[in-house]
């Protein structure tokens, strides 16, 4: 560190000040207090803009998701309730009779209904269902399940001819 006189005052100061201890004013070749304190509030006031626009920006992705999901409602609605939808409803069902519900196997069948109605049957002959009975065999045993096209719900079940529902 080397003393250089001030170009204002005159007087001694060191060479690495910024800026005069006497006079005050600034030493050529050393950059200015001033960026120093400067830069902070710059990079300060950077921070907070673009902390207001993550906050803007995650309130719209926030309002886009809100509208897609209640698009996707709106068009999930009319969409068509189709035979292996109702023929799902049946298999859950059914297998919730078996004492072993995730072993139980309801294959799939062909809706044999018409119109309004789904209706699917299972034959014991085919061991088409699987469930297991109070002493814990897999037996094939006949189900009869018909679900409403316009409800989207089973409207009667029955397994090994009794009535469920
Ligand atoms: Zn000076």
């Amino acid at each position: 560190m080397a003393l250089i006189n001030c170009k204002e005052c005159g007087k001694q100061i060191s060479d690495q000040a910024s800026s005069c201890p006497h006079c005050g004013a600034p030493v050529a070749g050393n950059p200015p207090a001033p960026s120093a304190t400067v830069a902070p509030l710059a990079a300060e006031s950077v921070r907070k803009t673009s902390t207001y626009k993550y906050i803007l920006y995650g309130t719209l992705v926030l309002l886009v998701a809100i509208s897609c999901m209640g698009g996707g409602k709106t068009s999930n609605t009319p969409r068509e309730f189709n035979a292996t939808q109702a023929i799902f409803l049946c298999e859950h069902a059914i297998k919730q009779v078996s004492r072993d519900p995730e072993k139980a196997e309801v294959p799939m069948v062909s809706n044999v209904g018409s119109g309004d109605e789904y209706v699917f049957v299972w034959g014991p002959q085919t061991k088409l269902t699987r469930l297991r009975n109070g002493l814990g065999l897999e037996v094939g045993v006949p189900a009869v399940c018909k679900v409403s096209h316009a409800q989207k719900k089973m409207t009667s079940l029955s397994v090994d001819g009794k009535t469920i529902f």
